[in-house]
């Protein structure tokens, strides 16, 4: 038997105890006599001490015990001469009787403490080392313990869980295909799934009316920060439901999980913003609502006074900064560069500090009395900071909402420990590509258009809303879903829409669009994003300290070298050739 007790779990009333424990070397301490080394596990610590008086030989071998040796001990619980309040086992610690070296290890690239020295691709290529980490098993302990809420609350309410292949054809959440050569038909390949969407509906024609996955999806995407080519889904689909159905069950869902896993103690109903309304007011489809600071037009207040930026813009409308006007000029140019950087790309920022004079950058061309309509119209106190940006409404309102959001993060206001989730609802089903002039589905092919909207497709598409939403939490999609066409006619129709040829649409889909012919009941679902929700519920951004092994931003994993090239003898049995 390697172990009596776990390295977390030893106290006072243990003293007198004889014991076993196994696990690593933190660090060893050796004094003149005595050496107190740090056994530690995935439980915790507990301080290992080693007598020279009372056995010379083990004393030898324990001073040769380095930093993340394995080892097993027996030994008896004493209480501690110096105690630790700061550590659960810090009243006692073991004094050794005999000790098995399991293993020695070699000098670690860097520290296994809460604070490491090393960088972060340091830590990928090494991850089994990280792993070892308090702040990543603590990670790994909170996304087990969401799986499990999950999985719980979920099957109490007769959901079941329900495989979808990974090997399979493209599916429409318009990311590339990972894909994978078929060696058994030579010039064919599976496309690794980016959801299991197609089978999940397929699911719900079977008459599986309550389905849900913790499920791996694959997207080939050019990687942002918090991307990753592989990452996780709570993926469900109900049948016999609307809109309001789903977004009572994923909200109780979601709330449930707030409540139960970081105590947010939300009651009250989610609020709910429609897509229209939250590009007005917060500029972004995913408005982080733990602050104001919303957005104000005010094109036709400022319009033909004779300043040329206002008079020529689309749009003209700010934020207020509440006890903004203390900010120094300097303070300001900064924000004014902020907006100015190439991935906003306004052209500035005007200014307005609100007090008995109401200075602004713009004094030439506004009068006194219109710079204090100014004011009311934001709904400004002496003190706030007017920002003003003029521009199309998209960009303007987009770079508005991107400087509230900075400003927020600069003056504290986006507390990590509050959480404030909310839906975006009627979201426009399609959206046009200047380019290529083609429309694209906003959310996915299968999502269905309003009912009343239906009549919208031939002469108006662009105006047509969608059966879609989105759960947002703290500024953050955390998941997105919609009720489906169950209907293969106009299914036809939205392919044809899409752009896609009658022979494409069969190809790709006809087996959906058949099962559609086959008794399709009403259906619809949503997708939250697994590894995002355990990040944002643990306080981080980055969802990578969320997941086991994860990619780097180029896509690579450091640990194993992944992707790498193929041997010949594999590539002719693919019958593959690699062109250069
Ligand atoms: N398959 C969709 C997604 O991955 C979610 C859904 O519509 O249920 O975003």
């Amino acid at each position: 038997m390697y172990r009596s007790h776990t390295c977390g779990e030893l106290r006072s009333e243990h003293i007198g105890n004889e014991v076993k424990l196994a696990g690593w070397i933190q660090r060893s301490r050796v004094m003149s006599g005595q050496i107190f080394a740090d056994l530690r596990d995935r439980y915790g610590i507990t301080q290992l001490s080693f007598v020279e008086k009372k056995d010379a030989e083990l004393f030898v071998r324990a001073k040769k015990l380095g930093r993340e040796f394995v080892v097993q001990i027996n030994g008896q619980v004493i209480e501690r001469q110096s105690k630790n309040p700061n550590m659960p086992t810090g009243d006692i610690e073991v004094e050794v009787q005999s000790l098995t070296l399991l293993n020695a290890s070699k000098t670690p690239p860097f520290t296994i403490e809460n604070d490491t020295d090393g960088g972060e691709e340091l830590r990928m290529t090494y991850r089994y080392l990280d792993l070892r980490r308090n702040p990543l098993q603590d990670a790994m302990k909170l996304r087990h313990k969401v799986a499990m809420a999950v999985r719980n609350y979920l099957a109490e309410r007769d959901f079941l869980e329900i495989e979808t292949p990974y090997l399979i054809k493209s599916t429409p959440e318009g990311a590339r295909d990972f894909v994978v050569p078929s060696r058994m038909q030579p010039g064919h390949f599976y496309a690794l799934p980016q959801s299991p969407q197609t089978f999940k509906q397929l699911l719900m024609v079977s008459g599986y009316d309550k389905y849900f996955q913790i499920v791996r999806c694959f997207r080939d995407e050019d990687l942002r920060a918090d991307r990753q080519p592989e990452f996780t889904q709570i993926d469900c689909e109900m049948a016999f439901v609307e809109q309001e159905d789903i977004l009572n069950t994923f909200e109780g869902l979601t709330r449930h999980l707030l409540n139960t896993v970081v105590d947010a103690n939300i009651s009250e109903a989610f609020p709910r913003i429609s897509y229209a309304d939250a590009m007005n007011k917060y500029g972004i489809d995913k408005p982080d609502i733990r602050f104001g600071m919303t957005l104000t037009e005010i094109t036709t207040l400022v319009q033909n006074k004779g300043f040329q930026v206002f008079d020529q813009a689309e749009y003209v409308g700010g934020i207020c900064v509440e006890g903004g006007a203390a900010m120094s000029r300097k303070e300001i140019d900064k924000l004014t560069d902020f907006v100015k950087r190439p991935q906003i790309g306004v052209k500035g920022l005007v200014w307005m500090k609100c007090d008995a004079d109401n200075k602004s950058s713009v004094d030439k061309f506004f009068s006194a009395e219109q710079r204090m309509e100014w004011k009311t119209a934001m709904n400004a106190q002496d003190g706030d900071l007017i920002l003003l940006i003029a521009d199309t409404g998209d960009r303007a309102r987009k770079a508005l909402g991107e400087l509230r959001l900075h400003l927020g993060n600069e003056r504290g206001l986006r507390n990590p420990k509050e959480f404030a989730p909310l839906w975006v609802i009627d979201f426009p089903l399609l959206e046009k590509d200047e380019e290529s002039n083609r429309w694209y589905a906003m959310h996915h092919p299968f999502t269905s258009p309003k009912p009343e909207d239906i009549p919208l497709l031939d002469s108006d598409p662009g105006k047509v809303r969608a059966n879609a939403y989105d759960l947002v939490l703290n500024g953050n999609e955390i998941g997105g879903g919609s009720i489906r066409i169950f209907d293969r006619t106009l299914q036809s129709k939205m392919f044809d829409l899409l752009g896609f040829s009658k022979e494409e649409a069969e190809s790709q889909f006809g087996f959906l669009m058949q099962a559609f012919e086959y008794g399709a009941p009403p259906h619809g679902g949503i997708a939250l994003g697994f590894d995002r929700l355990v990040a944002i519920l643990g306080g981080q951004e980055n969802i990578r300290n969320f997941i086991a092994f994860p990619k780097n931003n180029a896509g690579r994993d450091l640990m194993i070298e992944a992707p790498a090239v193929l041997g010949d003898e594999q590539l002719r049995e693919l019958q593959l050739t690699i062109s250069s």
